[in-house]
């Protein structure tokens, strides 16, 4: 059957998920959940306080000791059905995102792609959870080691990929067996809702997941983080409210997941294949209307090939349609909120005046909706705040370098550590400027690192912890050691 915004918008549930029901939050409050292409309000869900955040903690808690005694199998199946229901309604889900938060139907089908794969990979890690055997040194006991989940986790996501920021923490959750609490951000609480919906009917038992949206979110989580009974505390989201999160969490010494900000440099030596590089740039700038934590942030490119590649990528920023994302031809969608269009311009501001140049675009659109033009800025000072910040907006500020280790200088001169791009077609050079990158992931030669099969996450302050890969599931494991004589 085909979707359309009143059947999807219908069906999404617009109730708190606690211990397995469907219920309004405890004082009967709601809010409303908006399009930012149009700002029309799109459904009404309910406003959890913090006594309903206290209830899911209790589900959660309550339904930990059974959940981690099922047979690996079963979690796996579970997670394995999810995937597939998961994408057979790619339509809905895709559909969903592109309502509460602006991206494109073509892009948010590639997120219900990039996040049900988290399913299906951890549905295959669940059985694959195993300890080891050693004999000690002294030959007179034998070490063993077994994984055991860490137990309730509490799971905060952020509003950009509504989807597979949720899936990333789900699915080895699921298949580690911890039980969990996810709050949403409150932007774009529907798809997690209609997540919790499709995992309900594929069967995870009652009180394992448990979702509380809320426009309280500090209010509500921090006692959920400060309780004794929570194991783990995984976030994603800004730097800044990750710090605040690491310290509550201090008081129980949580295990923690923080993927935070990044600031990504994409760098283009003289000897990369230029036109590959302007495909990489669109894919690492453009990819979510830029904004990703994955974003190229600062562009730098070697003297000698400078003028060539913002020239052509200028080219094809400006053939880019700004648009509402459900309609056809459209490439790039709207900024989740009017604030953040403001903070994106003040950047563009702050650069011009501080000398940059404007290839395209560089100003606000008028009308409803909050859409900026995809923005090229060059001769931008290595000092501009659009360099040093995270843009989380389709503006892409161009700098220039000499050598490698000026290259390697620049880029490290951030806070964050997420990931950085680098283009070249010297494979030596690969190898070196890979490893003196101090960033937790390296896309080579192309624009998109994000892999389900891989270990995402950042050092310094883009956080720590890994998401994929065989690292992710790790996450939810505590390692116990058994000492045995003989
Ligand atoms: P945010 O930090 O404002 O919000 C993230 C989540 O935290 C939301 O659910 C929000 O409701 C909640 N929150 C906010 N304040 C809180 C508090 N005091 N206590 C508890 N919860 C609170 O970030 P955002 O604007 O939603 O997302 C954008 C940020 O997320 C960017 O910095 C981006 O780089 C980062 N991000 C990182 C990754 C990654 O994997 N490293 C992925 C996506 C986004």
């Amino acid at each position: 059957m085909p979707v359309s915004q009143k059947s999807v918008l219908d069906a999404v549930p617009t109730q708190l998920f606690v211990g397995g029901q469907w219920r309004a939050s405890s004082d009967g409050a709601t809010f409303d959940v908006t399009d930012p292409a149009t700002g029309a309000v799109l459904t009404t869900i309910a406003d959890g306080t913090v006594a309903d955040g206290a209830a899911a903690l209790d589900a959660a808690v309550a339904a930990q000791a059974d959940w981690a005694r099922t047979a690996p199998r079963d979690r796996g199946e579970i997670l394995r059905a999810a995937y597939e229901l998961l994408v057979e309604r790619t339509d809905t889900f895709a559909l969903l995102m592109t309502l509460e938060m602006g991206k494109t139907l073509a892009e948010a089908r590639g997120e219900v792609a990039y996040g049900s794969e988290f399913f299906r990979w951890f549905s295959e890690e669940a059985v694959r959870i195993g300890g080891r055997y050693a004999v000690a040194p002294n030959g007179a006991t034998r070490l063993v080691t077994m994984k055991q989940p860490v137990g309730p986790t509490y799971m905060i996501t952020p509003w950009n990929f509504p989807l597979a920021m949720g899936t990333r923490k789900i699915g080895p959750a699921i298949a580690a067996g911890c039980t969990m609490v996810v709050k949403p951000a409150h932007e774009t609480p529907l798809t997690m809702l209609a997540l919790a919906a499709l995992l309900e009917e594929v069967g995870v038992p009652k009180g394992v997941l448990n979702v509380v949206t809320t426009t309280h979110s500090a209010a509500l989580s921090e006692p959920i983080i400060r309780d004794p009974r929570l194991r783990k505390l995984t976030f994603t989201g800004s730097t800044g409210v990750g710090k605040v999160l690491v310290e509550q969490s201090a008081e129980q010494l949580l295990r923690l997941s923080m993927e935070l900000g990044g600031n990504a440099p994409f760098i283009v030596f003289d000897d990369a294949d230029i036109d590959a590089a302007v495909d990489g740039a669109m894919l690492a700038k453009m990819r979510n209307i830029g904004e990703a934590c994955t974003a190229a942030n600062r562009f730098l490119v070697q003297e000698s090939v400078a003028e060539e590649f913002g020239r052509k990528f200028a080219a094809r920023m400006a053939a880019l349609v700004v648009g509402k994302g459900t309609k056809k031809g459209v490439d790039v969608g709207p900024l989740i909120t009017p604030k953040a269009r403001a903070g994106v311009h003040e950047l563009v501001e702050d650069a011009v005046a501080a000398g940059a140049r404007t290839l395209t675009g560089g100003a606000p659109l008028p009308g409803r909706g909050n859409f900026y033009p995809p923005t090229v800025l060059v001769d931008v000072p290595e000092t501009a705040r659009v360099m040093r910040e995270e843009i989380f907006g389709p503006v892409a500020p161009i700098t220039t370098f000499g050598t490698e280790s000026d290259a390697l200088r620049i880029a490290n001169s951030s806070e964050y550590g997420l990931v950085a791009y680098v283009f070249t077609r010297d494979n030596a050079r690969v190898i070196r400027v890979s490893e003196g990158l101090e960033f937790g992931m390296v896309g080579v030669n192309q624009g998109i690192v994000s892999n389900p099969a891989a270990p995402f996450g950042g050092v310094k302050q883009s956080g720590f912890g890994r998401e994929g890969g065989f690292e992710g599931i790790e996450e939810y494991l505590e390692t116990k050691y058994v000492g045995i004589a003989l």
